[in-house]
């Protein structure tokens, strides 16, 4: 990542690590963070604030969109405004992902994809590459020390929280995140198509 710390103005928040002003966070540090993530348009803040009942806090990007063009997933920086480290880099915000998201885990998904893990010696490694690709991504936008190593949702060991993983996945596209994936799979998540008056989508996966 050290071309990444020579890249940019960095704004020095602690005696070690950095972390990019919202403003050097262009539409090409974006790209390098994940393949679908790109600046705010107008109107974006209004709605996150309406899918998420308020704005987050370091808030740079979105990580994808759906079809229609409203934003899915939020990018925050590492390390928000008053200071405190945030590990989440991609937050999954349209409402009928996280709606389904929610009924995979209610459902048990998540103990199935923990069986899968501990059965699956490949998907296991494919995990970890994951969990390092997630680290790598958010280095693009700082180096926060009090987070070095943790990414979300229970990676490398665990899957603890799908919505993570599939706001990940989304924004990275498929190929990165295996259980993502998977779970996008489950909620007929299709990038071309628009989920946001879905309730046929959502009568479609209902179990
Ligand atoms: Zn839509």
């Amino acid at each position: 990542m050290s071309e990444m710390s020579e890249m940019k103005d960095t704004v020095p928040v602690e005696s070690h690590g950095w972390v990019l002003a919202e403003s050097d966070v262009t539409p090409e540090v974006l790209a390098k963070v994940a393949l679908n993530a790109m600046p705010l348009r107008e109107g974006d803040r209004e709605t996150l604030t309406e899918q998420l009942d308020r704005l987050p806090r370091g808030l740079v990007g979105v990580g994808a969109r759906c079809a229609c063009g409203t934003p899915a997933v939020t990018v925050t920086l590492p390390r928000l405004p008053e200071g405190s480290p945030f590990p989440t880099l991609f937050y999954l915000s349209l409402p009928h992902v996280v709606r389904e998201a929610s009924k995979l885990e209610a459902n048990g998904v998540m103990a199935q994809f923990n069986d899968q893990l501990a059965a699956d010696e490949a998907l296991r490694a494919a995990h970890v590459r994951a969990h390092e690709s997630y680290l790598e991504r958010r280095a693009v936008l700082g180096d926060v020390p009090e987070i070095a190593g943790i990414s979300a949702g229970g990676m490398p060991s665990r899957v603890k929280c799908l919505h993570a993983r599939v706001g990940y996945s989304i924004s990275v596209g498929r190929g990165v995140c295996p259980i993502g994936d998977a779970a996008l799979d489950m909620i007929g998540w299709d990038a071309a198509e628009c989920h946001c008056q879905s309730s046929d989508v959502c009568d479609r996966v209902e179990p």
